[in-house]
């Protein structure tokens, strides 16, 4: 922690707030302080496009090659430091040791990635149909970017539009979420060791999101947004996008389906939930928000699932043997709490916890609800907690139909033994991914991503890079 720098990251060097401002890191584990991070305002933003404008031009003409081995230092690096990381990230977001080290390892690996493609952005030629032109297509970085984070990964959110944005030849400001700033500030001074050029990579602290954000957007010479975080405010940012028709990413909300059917595989099922659900204690845009499973089932897998949640062990998470950390915030547990009352009213019954327990830090228990009404506000709020609840369904269409009933589209889980039922479902659910009797999708060599409220655009895969890159086309006559 003693090392971890806590000032804004403009042009190459470490630097305070022009009006001095400082913000408090809080552990979530104890309510207490941290540490405190400068506190970037209107100037500060400024002096950051600034950085990645100048840094732009040289950049872009930096050989592919060059921009991967980068990559590829940093990947080696984050991997070295492994433990160094996950203690940061523990300590400042609250998930366990255990998940911080696979959140290290996952974020590493976007650099890997990245690097890879760094060398394979190809174009294209050819002569036009009607024989009298030459097609000459290449590919050019968007420009200089605005990366916007959440807290809830503060590593991999970061590195999944870091690792792209550096392979296509992009200049970028990333503005991390003021929970988690620590993170975001460490990989900087990890790109930073591994040869980044000065400007390339600017890192913006801050409590003041608007004030930062918004004359970038509406400046026009930020060519590109790649945000990460809640469907309002996503909304919000587009509109702010179009003034100066700006390309833009978005990673947004879920309301992940998660169907059981009557011929699944209940240790499947039972292993899958735990996944889909409790991962980051239920703080992810994939965390499984519905279960539907079948009326024939239900009483089974409720009682399996329950047992499961129970034995998980609720603690700080740098404490040996604990599976659950505390929630963000106190706002973030209170939201949890609300839909789980709400959901109680309405007639769900709890089958394992759903009491918050007294003392220091954001903790809440693992809880199983059953019996859970559909018009319950969990049903379409994002819980982001570790609350699991429960509908029933008698036959397929019929949730089918309620699964999509919902404006997110992000990932959906489908639990059946049958081949030809797994693939017409996922087909007709509306989502940008499919776990198939799994709960886990998230890969960086998959195209991440979601359908209607959920975003626009993949990041990872082959076409991660993509968002970053535009055509140019040359049309040469053929003489
Ligand atoms: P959030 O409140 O939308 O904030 C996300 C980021 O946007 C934060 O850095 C936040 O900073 C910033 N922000 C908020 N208002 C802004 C504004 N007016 N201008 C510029 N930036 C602004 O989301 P969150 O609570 O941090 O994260 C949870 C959400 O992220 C959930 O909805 C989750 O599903 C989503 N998420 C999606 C994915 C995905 O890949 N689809 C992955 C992870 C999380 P401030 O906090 O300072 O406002």
């Amino acid at each position: 922690m003693t090392d971890t720098p806590t000032q804004l990251f403009i042009g190459g060097a470490w630097v305070d707030a022009a009006d001095g401002a400082t913000m408090p890191v809080d552990d979530p584990a104890t309510g207490e302080i941290l540490c405190r991070v400068a506190d970037a305002g209107a100037k500060d933003a400024q002096r950051a496009e600034d950085a990645a404008v100048q840094a732009q031009e040289e950049w872009a003409r930096t050989a592919p090659r060059v921009r991967s081995e980068i990559l590829r230092r940093a990947y080696e690096i984050i991997v070295e430091r492994t433990d160094e990381l996950a203690h940061l990230m523990t300590a400042e977001m609250g998930k366990p040791l255990a998940e911080a080290r696979g959140e290290v390892a996952y974020a590493a690996e976007f650099f890997r990635w990245f690097s890879e493609e760094a060398v394979r952005i190809e174009g294209g030629h050819g002569v036009l149909p009607d024989g009298r032109n030459r097609m000459l297509l290449s590919r050019r970085p968007v420009g200089p970017c605005l990366l916007i984070t959440p807290w809830n990964f503060p590593l991999a959110m970061g590195t999944r539009k870091i690792g792209p944005a550096i392979a296509a030849g992009c200049t970028m400001i990333l503005k991390p979420a003021p929970q988690t700033p620590l993170s975001s500030l460490a990989l900087a001074a990890i790109l930073k060791e591994a040869g980044l050029p000065d400007g390339v990579l600017n890192v913006v602290t801050t409590s003041r999101a608007g004030e930062v954000c918004e004359p970038l957007l509406r400046g026009g010479r930020i060519r590109k947004l790649s945000f990460t975080g809640s469907t309002n405010v996503g909304r919000l940012l587009l509109a702010q996008s179009a003034e100066a028709v700006v390309r833009t990413s978005m990673e947004l909300g879920g309301n992940a389906p998660f169907i059981v059917f009557e011929d699944a595989d209940l240790d499947k099922a039972v292993d899958g939930a735990m996944v889909a659900k409790m991962r980051n204690m239920g703080e992810a845009c994939t965390a499984a928000n519905r279960f539907f499973v079948h009326t024939s089932v239900v009483e089974e897998f409720g009682r399996r699932l329950a047992e499961r949640m129970g034995a998980l062990v609720v603690g700080p998470g740098t404490r040996d043997g604990v599976d659950v950390g505390p929630l963000i915030d106190r706002t973030g547990r209170a939201k949890v709490e609300e839909l789980v009352a709400d959901a109680v009213e309405r007639g769900a019954r709890v089958l394992v916890g759903g009491r918050t327990p007294e003392g220091p830090g954001c903790f809440y228990p693992p809880t199983v609800l059953t019996d859970v009404a559909s018009d319950s506000r969990l049903m379409d709020t994002e819980i982001f907690g570790p609350v699991a609840a429960i509908l029933t369904f008698d036959d397929e269409d019929e949730v089918i139909r309620r699964a999509n009933d919902t404006p997110w589209g992000l990932v959906g889980y489908v639990f059946t033994e049958g081949l030809d039922r797994a693939l017409r479902v996922s087909e007709r659910l509306e989502v940008g991914m499919v776990g198939l009797n799994t709960g886990l999708v998230s890969n960086p060599a998959a195209p991440f991503g979601g359908v209607k409220q959920s975003g626009l655009g993949r990041e990872g895969g082959r076409v991660g890079i993509d968002e970053f890159l535009e055509y140019q086309y040359l049309a040469v006559p053929v003489r």
